[in-house]
């Protein structure tokens, strides 16, 4: 699966995908991520991205036209795995506060695709032409506003790269959010200054499996 970021900040993602679930899936050819500079779509010497918004107002807005060419180039690029031109199914999201809500449902869904490219905007965001022609669907992390779309570009890989098979290992599972659990780990008893003990529930040494089974559904807290 190969996810391509169309961003104005390309380097943001060098640290946090190079370490890791994400490093180790990518070595292992699971998964490929590349960070492309959307100023490297441009054709004027200024390698320009951005102008100031219709109808007034601050800021600057990304412009349609290079974010339309690196699209187009990104998204048809034959499938490198198969040596035949097959073309790949591939899905076209931008990040916007207006998108719909990232869930768990949401990044199952997408992980079924073989190509995911994605649009990080800065600034006051990106010509709604984006939204409107280009990409297949807006998608929002929460609600609050931040600064770009690269964090939102961040939390998409991962959580869509944790269901493509194979990405995690023995030390990871694959949860999701109704069967997550409290965890507890050595030591037995913790205690963080004289006469008071923080400890784990009784239960968990037992060694009793379904009363362990038992707590781990009821007790969420
Ligand atoms: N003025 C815009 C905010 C722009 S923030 C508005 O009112 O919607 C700049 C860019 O950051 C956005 O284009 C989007 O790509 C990204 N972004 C900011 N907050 C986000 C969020 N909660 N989810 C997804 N993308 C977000």
């Amino acid at each position: 699966m190969k996810f391509d970021i169309i961003t104005i900040f390309p380097k943001i993602f060098d640290s946090y995908l190079n370490e890791s679930i994400i490093k180790r899936a990518q070595e292992k050819g699971l998964i490929k991520i590349i960070a492309h500079n959307l100023r490297d779509f441009t054709t004027d010497k200024h390698r320009k991205v951005d102008d100031k918004p219709y109808g007034g107002g601050p800021g600057m807005v990304l412009q349609v036209e290079p974010i339309f060419k690196a699209v187009q180039k990104l998204k048809s690029n034959p499938s490198a795995s198969s040596g035949r031109r097959k073309r790949r199914k591939s899905r076209v999201i931008l990040f916007s506060t207006r998108g719909k809500k990232l869930d768990s449902k949401t990044a199952r869904r997408l992980s079924k695709y073989d190509q995911l490219v994605l649009i990080s905007g800065r600034y006051e965001g990106v010509d709604e032409r984006v939204a409107k022609y280009i990409a297949d669907e807006e998608i929002s992390i929460g609600d609050y506003v931040l600064s770009g779309g690269e964090l939102p570009a961040l939390v998409l890989i991962e959580a869509v790269s944790r269901y493509v098979r194979g990405v995690l290992g023995k030390y990871e599972s694959l949860e999701d959010i109704k069967g997550s659990f409290p965890a507890y780990t050595r030591p037995e008893v913790f205690e963080p200054k004289k006469g008071k003990k923080w400890r784990v529930p009784k239960v968990l040494l037992s060694g009793h499996h379904a009363e362990i089974k038992k707590f781990r559904k009821v007790d969420k807290n």
